[in-house]
């Protein structure tokens, strides 16, 4: 029997290990699990090298909680060890790795360290006060068997033991005792082991039942990949219960060399702005969550998992939001997305439509955060019609491809001035998303001979005989005396009067209202630019202004609430007016 004691501080490094890691216990499981793996990878390498017999081993790794020894057992059938390589491997190397990890980020806060790996082995001691080893190479030999307890002295001797491959028997810790539930190390392996490459067992009653997938979906060929496989895959991963509006898959050879697959969920209020759902895996094994700094900034708002062999397992958040090859993947993955997006505008538009209404804000917000993306997409963004149609800025616009490009915010407030638009038999877009209205601007900043305008934004000039007499008795009715009053024929059938609200000023009185309420000013308050058109077609205008009437200017005011009526709510002062004139008057 050998004997010892871990050498180095090791008396120091076990508490070290348990306080650094308090907030992430959870990953000893992925340590040891990955190291099985390793161990089944190296036989099946040397296997294929010609260095070890293949004995046709059906390789599996099987955990196993048994609450009554209060011991969690990983067993695997990978190259196992023998007596040397114990010495060599787990009382030096990995004794040697936990000590580098711990005084390399020493001082450093555990949460600005992404992985955690380089802990290995002794990571086990987060949660045990002992620790079993029985292991036998594949070279055949002696089996060994070592045992070391929390505070680092083993022993370890010479076993009979057949085949090949190691089990680690860990003796859980009076206060981590959780651990030994079933539903809870379910979980734990669901977050780190879930796609791990060889099957994972966990022994459940009298059977055992497979947790994870080896074959991860982005590690395919997407050609092999359906729909229904993306959709369940999002779904597991993410935990939602709906499909994806939209996913791209990108595999990236030399010399990027990382997988990933990204998707919008189907949020019901469409964009908000939340924490980045990236999960960022290292060949298949779970590295973190929320790894916003992997992910183009612009398209924060996508869920999706990244496979990254090429960053350092000890990766951390002021690493990733600084290394070039980081910077490269996000501009790869932005180039994708925008591919990804133009592909299906112009091959499966009927599909991209379906979805369209939930995903654009998320495209709308990429346009306006990267200017490369925006560059690249800009033609593929779609406007969704009164119709319900949906059409692009240069569709709408037609073979000249500039000019006015008409929306409404409201489709019933407005609806007014939309059945004037209805008549003309021309396109009015929807915006029903706070984010259209900067998209617009952003698209006119692209584009100096496109003007998007409001429906109610004014009314062509159209030779209608202008009126002094009607343009001061209006001015009186609104009482502004410095409010433009301008004439048009707008059909007999049509409104007296109609009130407009000229684009710029009223998107200035727009921006300067969302920027009081968000700083809860609201007692602030800007003329939004309101302009009176007067309908010269309209009978009661020609009464007004062929005849004297002694309830002129009355008449007037109710010509000016009733146009108010049509374009937005009538304060309380004007509503009690409007009664009292219709009383008067009828
Ligand atoms: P790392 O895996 O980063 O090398 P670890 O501390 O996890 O460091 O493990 C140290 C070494 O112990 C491994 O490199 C491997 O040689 C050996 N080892 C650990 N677990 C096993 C196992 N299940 N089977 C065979 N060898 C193992």
């Amino acid at each position: 029997m050998a004997k010892g004691a871990l050498s180095v501080d090791t008396e120091h490094l076990f508490p070290i290990i348990k306080k650094w890691l308090y907030s992430e216990k959870d990953i000893f499981i992925r340590e040891v699990v990955s190291n099985a793996c390793d161990a089944i990878t190296k036989h099946k390498r040397l296997i294929s090298l010609g260095e070890a017999e293949d004995d046709s081993t059906d390789y599996r790794i099987t955990i196993t909680a048994n609450k009554d020894e209060r011991t969690i057992t990983v067993k695997d059938n990978g190259i196992g060890m023998n007596a040397e390589e114990v010495e060599r491997y787990i009382n030096n190397i990995a004794l040697s790795g936990a000590v580098d990890f711990i005084s390399k980020y020493e001082g450093e806060s555990s949460s600005g360290i992404i992985g955690h790996f380089g802990l290995g082995f002794y990571s086990m001691f987060i949660i045990a006060e002992k620790v079993e080893i029985f292991t036998r190479s594949y070279k055949g030999g002696e089996g060994v068997y070592w045992i070391c307890d929390g505070e680092g002295s083993f022993e370890s001797e010479s076993v009979e033991r057949e085949g090949h491959g190691t089990e680690i028997i860990m003796h859980v810790a009076d206060d981590e005792l959780s651990y030994l539930d079933n539903e809870k190390l379910k979980s734990i392996l669901g977050r780190y082991c879930a796609f791990m490459p060889y099957e994972i067992y966990l022994s459940e009653g009298d059977g055992e039942s497979v947790i994870n997938d080896t074959d991860p979906l982005w590690q395919r060929n997407p050609q092999d990949v359906s729909d229904e496989e993306y959709n369940e895959f999002y779904k597991k991963v993410f935990n939602d219960y709906e499909d994806p509006l939209f996913r791209v898959h990108i595999v990236a050879d030399y010399p990027l060399n990382f997988k990933g697959v990204l998707f919008i969920p189907r949020r019901k209020s469409g964009y908000e702005s939340t924490e980045s759902e990236i999960k960022l895996f290292y060949n298949s094994v779970f590295v973190a969550d929320n790894i916003k700094e992997a992910c183009p900034e612009h398209l924060v708002n996508f869920r999706g998992v990244l496979d990254c062999p090429e960053l350092p397992l000890n990766v951390s958040r002021s690493y990733l939001q600084n290394d070039a090859y980081v910077r490269k993947i996000a501009a790869h993955i932005s180039k994708k997305v925008a591919d990804r997006l133009n592909a299906l505008f112009n091959t499966e538009r009927e599909t991209l439509e379906k979805s369209w209404r939930d995903m654009k804000p998320y495209f709308e917000y990429a346009c306006m955060r990267d200017e490369k993306f925006g560059d690249r997409v800009r033609s593929s963004i779609l406007f969704e019609k009164a119709d319900g149609s949906f059409a692009t800025v240069s569709e709408y616009l037609g073979d000249i491809d500039e000019g006015d490009v008409f929306y409404t915010t409201d489709k019933e407030g407005q609806s007014y001035y939309l059945g004037l638009f209805a008549e003309k038999g021309k396109d009015v877009f929807v915006f029903d998303n706070v984010i259209d209205s900067s998209f617009a601007q952003y698209f006119e900043s692209k584009n100096d001979k496109i003007k998007f305008r409001r429906i109610d934004s004014g009314f062509e000039e159209n030779g209608a005989a202008e009126s002094e007499a009607l343009t001061s008795l209006f001015k009186a009715a609104c009482g502004n005396e410095s409010m433009k009053i301008s004439f048009a024929s707008l059909g007999e059938e049509g409104a007296a009067a109609l009130i407009s609200l000229p684009e710029d000023s009223r998107r200035i009185a727009d921006m300067m209202r969302m920027y009081s309420v968000s700083s809860g000013n609201d007692s602030f308050k800007m003329p939004n630019g309101e302009e009176l058109t007067v309908n010269t077609d309209n009978p009661v205008i020609k009464k007004l202004e062929s005849s004297d009437n002694e309830n002129a200017a009355d008449i007037a005011k109710h010509v000016y609430l009733s146009a108010v009526l049509l374009s937005r709510t009538l304060t309380a002062e004007e509503a009690k007016e409007f009664v009292r004139l219709n009383n008067k008057l009828l």
